[in-house]
């Protein structure tokens, strides 16, 4: 009550006029009250015992000053007290505002702890600057504190969701950059390590094909054969029906070299018509067999060209067949091969030779 008197009389003194009616009223009242009292004039004038009509007026005058009083409080409270009671309503809603906060944004920012533990492993640098912030926030001390770490929280956590985003991003662009990428590099490796023409293994592909099948022989002790085949006078082919017949040709001579050999075996194109078969876990008699299954299949008959109907006679291969040695080297199996195939060209061509 006595902060309210203060509030009231510092902030809003009463009206005037409220003051002066009151007054007058009173006054008016106590002078007829007077009169009332007054004793006729035939009456014996009795002081002692009696009350005088200014002390009735003072007392009625009083009692509406009481009331004045009073009917202003009743007046101004409503007005006052909720202005009274605000701050301390503002506190506490305040404070469970942002205890509310505090628990929403502590939830938000495991749930982000969490993503960014389980996309970053090794990276806990926020992790570690949002869980001391989430700690500090859980003792909520003061508002203003309180106030101010849940700022820092909500420039943290819309901070982190950012990164987390871009990390998102960048994390998915890299993957798919990646996956390209790892496309890109098995289709490079395969047009590196193809022939264009006959789609077989280039010479690159034979290298590296031969040199694996040699130390997987060496570690094995097992048997490995390569053979070398090459068409006879193929540039008569080319002279007399042209490039693309040859290159029909080519293309003829190595699917059948292919539909010869067996699943594990090697061809590749080892140079213009030059071809070479690498043979894991062969000996050379039975590589020399395979060699002359081809030579067998691919003189059999005169070749037809489907596309024209052009009929190009018969056309021969001759091969040279190589067994690894112990220890040998690559350069070396196929220069034995080289000269084993230029044997049989030199025995006359359409044979296979045994280095
Ligand atoms: P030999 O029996 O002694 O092997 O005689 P050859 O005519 O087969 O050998 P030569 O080395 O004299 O000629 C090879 C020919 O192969 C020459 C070249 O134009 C041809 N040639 C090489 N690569 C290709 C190709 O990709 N396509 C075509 N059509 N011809 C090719
Ligand atoms: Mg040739
Ligand atoms: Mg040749």
């Amino acid at each position: 009550m006595q902060q309210f008197f203060q509030m009231h009389f510092i902030k809003r003194p009463l009206p005037a006029w409220t003051l002066s009616i009151a007054l007058g009223f009173g006054f008016i009242s106590a002078y007829a009250i007077s009169l009332l009292s007054r004793p006729h004039s035939s009456t014996q004038h009795v002081a002692a015992g009696g009350v005088s009509a200014f002390t009735l007026a003072i007392v009625i005058l009083l009692f509406f000053t009481v009331l004045l009083v009073i009917g202003g409080g009743v007046f101004y409270a409503p007005r006052i007290l909720p202005a009274l009671r605000k701050p301390a309503a503002t506190e506490a809603s305040q404070n469970k505002m942002l205890a509310q906060t505090g628990a929403l944004l502590s939830l938000e920012l495991g749930k982000v702890l969490g993503i960014i533990r389980a996309r970053m492993g090794s990276d806990e640098s926020y992790a570690i600057s949002l869980a001391n912030a989430q700690a500090r926030l859980a003792e909520l001390p003061t508002p203003e504190q309180v106030r101010v770490i849940v700022g820092l929280l909500v420039a943290e956590n819309h901070r982190m969701r950012l990164d987390s985003a871009n990390m998102t991003k960048q994390l998915d662009a890299s993957r798919l950059q990646i996956e390209g990428l790892r496309m890109r590099l098995e289709r490079a490796q395969e047009v590196g390590l193809q022939d264009a023409l006959t789609a077989v293994g280039n010479r690159r592909c034979f290298d590296v094909a031969l040199l694996q099948a040699i130390k997987v022989a060496d570690g094995s002790q097992a048997p490995l054969s390569i053979i070398m085949g090459d068409l006879d006078r193929f540039k008569t082919i080319n002279d007399q029906y042209g490039h693309p017949v040859g290159d029909e040709v080519l293309k003829f001579f190595t699917q059948l070299m292919v539909a010869s050999v067996r699943e594990g075996d090697t061809v590749a194109r080892f140079g213009g018509e030059e071809f070479a078969i690498i043979l894991p876990q062969c000996k050379a008699h039975e590589a020399s067999a395979i060699a002359e299954r081809i030579r067998h299949r691919l003189g059999a008959k005169s070749l037809t060209i489907r596309r024209t109907s052009q009929d190009i006679g018969l056309v021969t291969a001759s091969f040279g067949v190589a067994q690894l040695l112990p220890g040998e080297h690559a350069e070396n199996v196929i220069a034995r091969a080289d000269g084993a195939l230029y044997a049989a060209k030199n025995a006359g061509r359409n044979r296979v030779a045994l280095a």
